[in-house]
Parts: structure tokens; C-alpha cells; sequence
């Protein structure tokens, strides 16, 4: 069963940065709105995220860490319509199949905190008492200590902390109410302030994608029966330093999709931009019952009900949004 845990880890649990995304996606359907990140040596040492969720209950702390425990199906009809942007059960479980691991948890109605911890999740300790705020705690510290085949494949720290910086860039991105800080050796790399405004969203994508982009950026919004795609793009004086600034999330999640880069990039071919490299941050929303998330449990694919229909809608808008007249 051992066995069975942490091969299964390996589908959920590639890499720190993986970690990383689980914990913070779990504090966001938790409903926090502060989430501090603290990482050792690329991740790989130590990964350690505090939410201002709504936090577990004493009594619910061993199911949480429970393989295909999740709270959050109800029905099978749910599974097609997936508000939360975790459903499967299985992050807690692996992570802590494959490191030195402890939750710690405090809801409103509780007077303390209780933890958790085990190694490897082989024996886990009795809830103890922790004196922490309403929200979670859980801190993961040496990832694949007993695995040594999957730790000898982990990249060097700066690598690996390269993964966690990009994937905070994304998810800061997409949850501008959010305030997200980012540690790594207790040196702050992001600190970004919840925002409240179109100037405050400006200020953000500055401290993310750098001047240039914020001063080069296009202003996207439009709508079309259900289908609704906002975000900015870059016009083609903005040249940029960062080779990789394309940001495309729907309902919310970051997704790398063929159809949807090539509807951006048809966009961008479909007027004088041709040939330049787009640049973007651009959020679809759709019904979700028009878009399957549950394609892969990495989770960055999505197939949409009627492609063409999605396909026509990106590549139509973003057409209009750059023939605007620029003044
Ligand atoms: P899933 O997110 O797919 O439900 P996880 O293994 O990621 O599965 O989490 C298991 C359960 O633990 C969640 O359904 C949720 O009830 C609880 N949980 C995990 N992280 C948090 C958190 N940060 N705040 C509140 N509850 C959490
Ligand atoms: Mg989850």
C-alpha cells in the first residue's frame, strides 16, 4: 500500500513546484485571501503555505490526508460541473506519501489549531493542539526523501525554485484579491498586496510582467452570449525580455491549450501583428459544463464541449481588440 501511495504521488507530485500549486489551490477554495509562501533550497528542503482559509475541523484532519477523501463532490453530477479547482482527493495523500509532512488546521469555531504530521505516511500522529489563526498551515519538508529515485531527478534548487517563482507569477496573476507572499531562504521574492481596482490590476501585472508589458498592454473585454474573454495584450512595440509571457486562463485556471494558442496566434496573424510573438494574459470564461477540466490530473489541458464555436469567439475578439484604433 506503501508502494501503491507513492506511485500514485508520482502522477500528482512531479516536482516542488507541483507541491506548491496543490497547497495553494486548496487555500483558495479553502476561501483564503492571504496565502504566505515559504520555500527552502528550490522547494526541496521545505515548503511551507499558510492560508487564511476557512480551515478543517479537528475531526475531519485524518481524512483530509486519506486518499479519494475529498469534500468537495457532492453529487456524480458535480464531477461535470467543477467550481473548485481541486476534486480528486489525492494531493494531500501523495504529497505526504513522499515527504516529512504536518497540517495544521484551525476553524472560527475552534479555540485552538490541531496538527497532524507523518513521514512518508506510513504512521500519522494523534491530533495535538497548535496555537495558530483560523486557516491552515501545512509544511512539507524533504520531497521524495524516500523515493531517492525520484529526488535524484529534481533539478538544482535554483531550477526548481524557477518553477515555483513562474507558477506564483500565474496564479497572482489570476487571483488579483488575493494577496500572495512569496519567501525563498527567507528572502522575500514577490509580495504583492491585494487589489482592489483597474489601476490596482495595472500595478500588479507591472510587479509581474514588468513596465514594458503594463505600457505596451492592449485592454481586452468582450462577450458573446455565455462566452466572456478579458485580459490585456501586448502590442508589437513591446519587446520583451521574458521569452514565455503567455497567460491564458480559463474560468480561472491556467491552461496551455493548442486550440487556444493558435486561435491567439491567428488573431495576431489575421492583422499587421503577423509575425510578432504574442504576448498576453487573457482569462475565458465559460459554462462549466461546456469545458472538461478532467482531462489530465496536471490538470493544464481542458477540451471544450464545441471547440469551433470557443476557437471563432478568441480568435474574432482579440482580432477586434487589436484593430482598435490605438490613440
Ligand atoms: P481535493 O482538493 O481534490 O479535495 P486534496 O487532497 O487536495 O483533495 O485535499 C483534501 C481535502 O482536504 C479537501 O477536500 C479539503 O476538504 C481539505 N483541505 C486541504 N487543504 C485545505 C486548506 N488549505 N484549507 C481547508 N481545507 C483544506
Ligand atoms: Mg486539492
Amino acid at each position: 500500500d506503501q508502494l501503491a501511495s507513492q506511485i500514485a504521488a508520482g502522477e500528482v507530485v512531479e516536482r516542488p513546484a507541483s507541491v506548491v500549486k496543490e497547497l495553494l489551490e486548496n487555500a483558495l477554495d479553502a476561501g483564503a485571501d492571504r496565502l504566505d509562501i515559504h520555500v527552502e533550497e528550490g522547494g526541496i528542503r521545505r515548503i511551507a503555505v499558510h492560508d487564511n482559509g476557512h480551515g478543517i475541523p479537528k475531526d475531519e484532519l485524518p481524512l483530509a490526508v486519506c486518499r479519494h477523501a475529498t469534500s468537495k463532490i457532492v453529487t456524480a453530477e458535480d464531477l461535470h460541473r467543477i467550481h473548485t479547482l481541486g476534486f480528486r482527493g489525492e494531493a494531500l495523500a501523495s504529497i505526504s506519501a513522499v515527504s516529512r509532512f504536518e497540517l495544521a488546521s484551525r476553524t472560527a469555531e475552534e479555540a485552538t489549531g490541531w496538527r497532524i504530521a507523518s513521514d512518508g505516511a506510513t504512521h500519522w500522529t494523534e491530533p495535538a493542539p497548535v496555537a495558530i489563526p483560523v486557516g491552515t498551515r501545512i509544511e512539507v519538508k524533504d520531497l521524495f526523501f524516500n523515493v531517492p529515485a525520484r529526488r535524484k531527478f529534481l533539478k538544482a534548487p535554483r531550477t526548481e525554485f524557477g518553477h515555483i517563482d513562474e507558477l506564483v507569477r500565474r496564479m497572482a496573476l489570476a487571483w488579483p484579491s488575493v494577496q500572495f507572499t512569496l519567501q525563498h531562504n527567507g528572502k522575500t521574492v514577490h509580495q504583492l498586496r491585494p487589489v482592489q481596482d483597474e489601476a490596482g490590476q495595472l500595478r500588479r501585472l507591472e510587479m509581474l510582467l514588468g513596465k514594458g508589458f503594463v505600457e505596451a498592454a492592449l485592454a481586452v473585454e468582450f462577450e458573446s452570449g455565455p462566452l466572456r474573454l478579458r485580459g490585456w495584450m501586448a502590442r508589437p512595440t513591446f519587446n520583451r525580455a521574458q521569452a514565455d509571457m503567455q497567460y491564458f486562463y480559463v474560468n480561472g485556471r491556467m491552461v496551455r491549450d493548442k486550440l487556444l494558442v493558435h486561435a491567439v496566434r491567428q488573431a495576431y496573424a489575421d492583422t499587421l501583428y503577423h509575425g510578432r510573438q504574442p504576448a498576453y494574459v487573457l482569462f475565458l470564461e465559460l459554462p462549466p459544463e461546456q469545458v472538461d477540466v478532467n482531462v489530465h490530473p496536471a490538470k493544464s489541458e481542458v477540451r471544450f464541449a464545441e471547440a469551433r464555436w470557443v476557437y471563432d469567439f478568441v480568435r474574432r475578439s482579440l482580432k477586434d481588440a487589436i484593430a482598435t484604433p490605438i490613440e
